[in-house]
């Protein structure tokens, strides 16, 4: 079920309806907003016998859905030889679709080979596929799915045709949440938490320990403000060291840190209607109290600077030192 992003599907519908199908689509939008169910529904579109495509339930769209369609493939990254920990689709993958997608279709009308995240394809990897782009085969469709298109080559990106998924909205999330049975007391606080994107909210709904990273996210977001400038430098090596450990999790962690101090924020400006973490309003009305707005602003911004560095793989070490001496300070509010 995709949530959300309706105007992206319509209009999808509408071009796939009028026969103008894109040998190569680039699908882009923030992680856990739907892309790769997107990306699904594009190949149930593609394949389904009814005359609504896609059904979801004529049997191409439950093979596509179960993900036993012998004409539907998602790539993703493995392990490349440049480090132990690196993953990253490859030059070898590539070459293996360019076989596969010259046999013609086995089962539906389309092939479709989906690249997700395809911003983990390699220079290599890119400019290997660029020759099967420039002249895809008739009767196949890529979609390439990344949240960081900036990571593909040009010449790979101008010959796709780009669809953008956006954040979606609270209300959508908490009608999907509720429609998948999640328990209403829990509904409010998931659908705002998720900060638009419905697959973090469906994922924390059936695992508590997404729940439980949050609380710890928070409590060190407080935990830096109230610290020395010594201690702030021994946390931003220590964030240094988890980065090249588990990227993907420093990140997730500076997102709940922004998340936070922008309801600090909201707090402050008595705007609490936007509150995300509607669990912690005492905490949050304490933060409101205990830091200058401006500290609290200039942090914001900070974290939102540092996330898009650290993306690129910038500086690392200086940008989370820096960051950690912009954390607001304890004791400077005006009383
Ligand atoms: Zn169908």
């Amino acid at each position: 079920m995709l949530i959300g992003n309706a105007r992206a599907v319509q209009a999808l519908a509408r071009s796939l309806q009028a026969g103008s199908r894109s040998g190569a689509y680039l699908l882009v939008g923030p992680e856990r907003v739907g892309k790769a169910t997107f990306a699904n529904r594009l190949a149930q579109a593609l394949n389904c016998d009814a005359e609504q495509p896609p059904c979801s339930g004529c049997s191409q769209c439950r093979r596509i859905a179960s993900g036993i369609h012998a004409d539907v493939q998602t790539v993703t990254v493995q392990p490349v030889e440049e480090g132990p920990q690196h993953k990253a689709i490859g030059v070898e993958q590539v070459r293996e679709v360019e076989r596969a997608v010259s046999l013609t279709p086995y089962e539906g009308r389309v092939r479709v080979v989906i690249f997700d995240p395809a911003d983990e394809m390699t220079t290599q990897a890119q400019n290997a596929f660029l020759k099967t782009l420039e002249e895809p085969p008739p009767h196949v469709t890529f979609v390439l799915v990344a949240s960081r298109e900036e990571r593909l080559l040009d010449t790979v990106r101008s010959r796709l045709k780009r669809i953008e998924l956006g954040l979606v909205p609270t209300a959508e999330i908490e009608a999907a949440l509720i429609q998948a049975g999640v328990e209403r007391e829990r509904v409010r606080l998931l659908a705002r938490l998720a900060r638009g994107r419905p697959g973090w909210a469906l994922a924390a709904a059936q695992d508590p320990s997404l729940l439980g990273r949050r609380q710890e996210a928070l409590r060190s977001a407080r935990s830096l403000a109230a610290m020395s400038i010594a201690d702030r430098m021994d946390a931003a090596e220590r964030l240094h060291d988890e980065l090249r450990r588990d990227r993907e999790r420093v990140l997730d962690l500076l997102g709940e840190w922004q998340g936070w101090w922008r309801d600090v924020l909201l707090a402050q400006s008595g705007a609490e209607d936007g509150i995300a973490n509607v669990d912690m309003l005492d905490a949050l009305h304490d933060d409101a109290r205990r830091y200058r707005r401006d500290e609290v602003t200039t942090f914001v911004q900070a974290l939102i600077d540092a996330r898009g560095y650290l993306e690129k793989n910038v500086q690392s070490r200086l940008v989370l030192e820096a960051l950690a001496l912009e954390a607001p300070r304890a004791g400077a509010a005006v009383a």
